[in-house]
């Protein structure tokens, strides 16, 4: 490998690093796994990405397969950003907004622009971008882009592809494609070109169009599906054609993203916070289905669950004392309303609040931003489960980010809470009961053997849940290794077999990201799972020159 790291210093402008402490640093990311990378480069600008595609495709052409995987900042919890060959890291160099129309609202930025960052220059505009991850602080758009992120605000406003107007992208051989709606009559000219971009539009129009009955098995009866690849939104009955919704939440595993344009909203701070507290979950659960129902979606509608509270109250007594008493709900619920008119607004929150009195036993409604601080005081309590370190274990993302139709949630829950029983594991469920989308981190002891099976049976009988549910195994987070073994189990073979023929005709070497998505079975992720899972990832690595 140190010929290779050579001849990529020589020809690339960014550094290249095959330092134990570089390997060691990218050998994990958020999730339970790890597996080192052969090397690390950190590339200065696009042609430098460009350069070491085109450098591992004619390695491949001759038989030696190198992988590259993309690399924001590693926040990834389905070990996504993890890869055996060369680990190209974004957020060092390519981390700039490029462009900003304030009128518009569009920006132009590189994918390794830190999202936290974005935010505030949009908010300073009166924008933003509404599908942000919980993780944006330390996270990259590029990494949202390429997971499909959402986050509190999708209920009302979808998720990231919906924001991704087109996107600038690095193919498997080096070339690079600007991506974007082509009509039918524009569609002709690419399909006509001479290159791999050229062979890509005719290998997936002949795809789609010689599969039409299979893709109508794909879609699922949920708000946002990130599970295998996106194979429904590139056409349109029009005629149509747009590469951009399946390159976003594809996990670089199709194309390495360097820019993107995105479009933005524009940014109400004046909003009303609702907290709603529940007895039982088929009240909570009528309450979420009518208020779905409404005209005007809340911008947030989210949970916790009493266990929840229980666990934090162990935790951290004092957290909670001021704001919520025992004995605790079985659930509460959080709504945001933030439209722009006034008006509107007044009149959502009566609707809503008329709604939430059939159902909640006590209902706070506030406007006031320290007000509303202190409610999300108790939506915020989850980071206390997450952040927790002791002898029981840590909180594990090994079943979070599944969703399921709202009408199934409470099947969901009590589903949920069954399966926990069974295995002897505590539940505590949260996140964005809006979308039926929510989360859930077992506290569990990666360590021990015992509690390693315990995982791994967890997963099957949840996502064999989920999807019995008529859910998605992935909704907000993505496939990436965890969930691998499951994508067949949810679409069924004939969806699978697409699926490994668009990565084909994209990767036909498999250098992208390989085992992601596609790829990985139960066995192969229980070989990369770690002894010490923590979250030590929300700092960059940053090449020392
Ligand atoms: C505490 C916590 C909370 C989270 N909350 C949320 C949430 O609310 N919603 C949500 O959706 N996710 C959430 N996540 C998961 C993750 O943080 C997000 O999906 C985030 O957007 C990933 O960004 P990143 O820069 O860390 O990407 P990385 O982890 O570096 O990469 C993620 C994936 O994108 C690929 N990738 C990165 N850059 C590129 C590129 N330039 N071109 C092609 N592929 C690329 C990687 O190969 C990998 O497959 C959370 C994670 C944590 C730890």
């Amino acid at each position: 490998m140190s010929k290779i790291a050579h001849y990529l210093q020589e020809h690339l402008v960014g550094e290249v690093m095959s330092s134990t402490d570089a390997r060691r640093y990218f050998a994990t990311d958020a999730s339970i796994m790890a597996l080192p990378p052969a090397l690390v480069v950190y590339p200065r600008n696009e042609n430098d990405v460009r350069k070491t595609a085109r450098f591992t495709w004619q390695l491949a052409e001759r038989g030696r397969v190198i992988p590259i995987t993309a690399r924001g900042a590693g926040s990834d919890q389905t070990g996504a950003s993890l890869g055996t060959g060369i680990m190209l890291v974004f957020p060092a160099h390519l981390n700039r907004v490029l462009e900003l129309d304030t009128k518009s609202g569009n920006v132009v930025i590189e994918a390794g622009i830190n999202y936290g960052k974005l935010q505030q220059t949009l908010q300073t505009h009166g924008r933003f971008l509404p599908p942000y991850p919980a993780s944006l602080e330390y996270s990259t758009v590029g990494g949202a882009i390429a997971n499909n992120a959402s986050g509190e605000k999708s209920v009302k406003y979808g998720d990231t592809r919906n924001y991704v107007q087109s996107v600038r992208a690095v193919l498997a051989n080096g070339e690079v494609i600007e991506t974007g709606r082509v009509s039918k009559r524009e569609l002709g000219k690419k399909l006509g070109l001479a290159t791999f971009e050229g062979e890509l539009y005719r290998a997936i129009d002949t795809l789609l169009e010689e599969n039409r009955e299979v893709l109508e098995t794909m879609p699922r009866n949920v708000t946002k599906n990130n599970a295998g690849y996106n194979l429904l939104d590139i056409k349109r009955r029009d005629g149509s054609f747009d590469l951009t919704p399946l390159l976003v939440g594809s996990q670089g595993t199709l194309a390495i993203i360097t820019e993107a344009t995105l479009t933005t909203e524009p940014l109400n701070p004046q909003t009303t916070l609702m907290m709603a507290f529940f007895d039982d979950l088929t009240s909570a659960e009528q309450a979420v289905v009518e208020l779905r129902a409404q005209h005007d979606q809340p911008s947030v509608l989210e949970m916790i669950d009493g266990n929840v509270l229980e666990q934090v109250a162990e935790l951290n007594p004092n957290l909670l004392k001021s704001i919520i008493q025992l004995p605790y709900p079985a659930m509460v619920l959080f709504i945001e309303f933030d439209n722009l008119n006034d008006r509107q607004q007044k009149k959502d929150v009566r609707k809503t609040a008329k709604i939430l009195e059939k159902y909640a036993t006590t209902l706070q409604t506030e406007t006031e931003p320290e007000q509303q601080m202190a409610i999300m005081k108790v939506r915020q309590a989850t980071a206390t489960l997450l952040t927790r370190s002791d002898q029981a274990g840590r909180a594990l993302p090994i079943v979070d980010g599944a969703i399921v139709p709202i009408e199934r949630l409470n099947e969901y829950l009590q589903g949920t809470y069954a399966l926990c029983e069974k295995l002897g594991i505590k539940p505590a469920l949260w996140g964005r009961i809006g979308e039926g989308n929510l989360q859930f981190q077992p506290v569990l002891n990666i360590a021990q053997v015992g509690d390693r099976q315990k995982a791994f049976r967890l997963m099957d009988d949840y996502y064999a849940l989920v999807i019995s549910l008529g859910g998605s195994i992935s909704g907000e987070r993505n496939d990436g290794r965890l969930r691998a073994p499951y994508v067949e189990r949810q679409y069924g073979s004939d969806v699978y077999a697409l699926f490994n023929r668009l990565k084909q005709i994209f990767d036909p070497y498999n250098i992208l990201n390989p085992g992601v998505k596609l790829g990985t079975t139960q066995e192969d992720v229980k070989a990369l799972v770690r002894s010490d899972f923590n979250l030590g990832h929300i700092y960059n690595h940053l090449p020392r020159s």
